[in-house]
């Protein structure tokens, strides 16, 4: 019907995935100025760029958590959008098929992957009409990660360390600098928050996810909510959470807050927080043709420069190598903050494997193993299969397993982002292990660390969830939380937590 339409959505869906827009990337090289080298948040954000070039370079995901794909569309009055959005869905499962997309769509119920990012409510595409001839397409990418960060506050409420919030903007204040505290470095941070000021409880999120479509630079047209944002803007990084977490001076590039009518009873503040991997792009399709006459947020006539101009991570001397198996000798020398660098077999597993080694023993020998959380993106490579896209998932939703995964089996280094809680901290002193923090959405960097994928085990959960086996190489990580009882998260969140209570007004 629009012979270009398809192939339009496609390429949008790819450099969406591949290629971080010029201001999301202006604002990380702003925090790479922020952070001095030597720092944790330094060392991480020079991973984080380098990953960001070799991802535009090589046209493979920024981060191996490709999101839900969530579209807004604007077309012509007449247009045929039942036809718009089986093309939309068929262009979504071929960039699924091509690698670009992770096949992120589950069965709430059975836990079962569609495998082509289709499924009830998924992905998520909003039409509106228009009066142009042209179409407008922009696609936002979030990761669970981060969007397992999102919070909705109801007004008045009392807030940990920041006391009573009012229906008041000085409440939603509030509010927001509560959203970034809690996330930590669970949803990569440095993170974007888009905020909805009201609504309902539905209306509110979808309005809060849609700030995120606005540029880094955008100023607001109401004065207030301007004002707002700026002072946020002006006062959030005093918090310390730093990139990943790791503490600094960046915790959050931008915060973007709207507003929506209400009923009287209610006051709602929505969060939607996304992570450094900002990933939204648009284009603007002829009418007729469907071809693209013009992207948004990005200007394919100006080159886009590079994030490092030299070599990225770079090695101090000063890592501690570890050699899967590992021993335990060696764990019980580590200390938080050091770097280390893994070589050897690594098994992933994330939600499902963990849930499956509560009742069944594990598909493999765990003793001295390293478990990476990361649902990969994988294709097939003739026999075999090539990882493609490998960084680490948000470890805590593993807390209610992980201790019993450590008991049982002797798994030596859990690999993530993050942290996790308690339970996993006296596990790990008890069995002489260590938790080590990957750097979250690095999901090129840490494939290249990848020399082989010997086996597969799980399959039948879906390619996210399956263990496994992988061969690395020198793969890099920092101790966030030692043998000894010692956790940087915790350390991070109290420190900020004062820093907090500091702003509290
Ligand atoms: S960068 Fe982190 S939070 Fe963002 S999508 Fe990737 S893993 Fe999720």
């Amino acid at each position: 019907m629009i012979p270009s339409f398809f192939d339009s959505v496609l390429q949008l869906i790819v450099k969406t995935s591949t290629d971080l827009p010029p201001d999301v990337r202006a604002a990380m090289r702003g925090a790479m100025v922020a952070e001095p080298e030597e720092t944790r948040s330094g060392q991480a954000l020079k991973i984080i760029a380098q990953n960001i070039d070799q991802a535009a370079e090589g046209e493979g995901a920024i981060c191996q958590d490709t999101g839900m794909p969530t579209f807004e569309i604007k077309t012509p009055i007449a247009a045929n959008q039942v036809w718009m959005k089986q093309q939309v869905r068929l262009a979504v499962a071929q960039a699924t098929k091509q690698g670009y997309l992770r096949p992120n769509s589950v069965d709430s119920i059975t836990g079962t992957n569609s495998g082509d990012n289709l499924g009830p409510g998924t992905p998520i595409v909003h039409f509106e009409q228009w009066e142009r001839d042209d179409i407008e397409i922009r696609l936002l990418l979030k990761g669970g990660g981060c969007e397992n960060m999102n919070a909705q506050y109801s007004l008045p409420t009392t807030l940990e360390n920041l006391g009573r919030a009012d229906r008041s903007l000085e409440g939603v204040r509030k509010c927001i600098l509560h959203a970034v505290w809690q996330a930590q470095g669970k949803g990569c941070s440095p993170g974007a928050v888009g905020v909805c000021v009201g609504g309902d409880r539905t209306s509110g999120y979808l309005h809060a996810k849609e700030q995120l479509f606005r540029t880094i630079d955008d100023v607001n047209t109401d004065g207030r909510l301007a004002e707002l944002e700026a002072r946020i803007m002006g006062t959030v990084n005093s918090l310390g959470v730093g990139t990943m977490g790791f503490g600094g001076n960046v915790s959050l590039i931008a915060c973007k807050i709207g507003a929506l009518n209400r009923l009287p009873a209610s006051f709602f503040v929505s969060v939607a927080y996304d992570c450094w991997a900002y990933r939204r792009l648009g284009v603007v399709l002829d009418g007729r043709s469907g071809a693209i006459t013009n992207w948004l947020y990005r200007d394919p006539a100006t080159p886009v420069l590079p994030m490092i101009d030299q070599e990225g991570f770079a090695r101090t001397g000063r890592e501690v190598l570890l050699t899967t198996p590992i021993d335990e000798a060696a764990v019980r020398q580590l200390k938080v903050g050091d770097v280390v660098l893994v070589s050897g077999r690594m098994f992933t597993g994330r939600d499902a494997v963990h849930a499956h080694l509560m009742k069944h023993e594990p598909p493999v020998d765990l003793r001295g193993a390293a478990l990476y959380h990361c649902g990969p993106v994988v294709q097939k490579d003739g026999e075999g299969w090539r990882i493609t896209a490998a960084g680490p998932t948000t470890s805590i939703r593993e807390e209610p397993y992980q201790a019993d995964v450590l008991r049982r089996y002797g798994v030596r280094a859990v690999i993530g982002k993050g942290g996790m809680g308690a339970r996993t901290l006296e596990a790990l002193k008890e069995t002489g292990a260590v938790y080590l923090n990957a750097v979250g959405g690095a999901a090129q960097f840490y494939a290249r660390t990848i020399e082989a994928v010997e086996g597969v085990s799980l399959l039948e959960f879906g390619t996210p969830e399956a263990m496994w086996h992988l061969r690395v190489k020198d793969f890099p990580a920092i101790v966030t939380m030692d043998a000894h009882g010692n956790s940087l998260h915790k350390d991070v969140e109290d420190a900020s937590a004062k820093e907090l209570a500091a702003l509290k007004g």
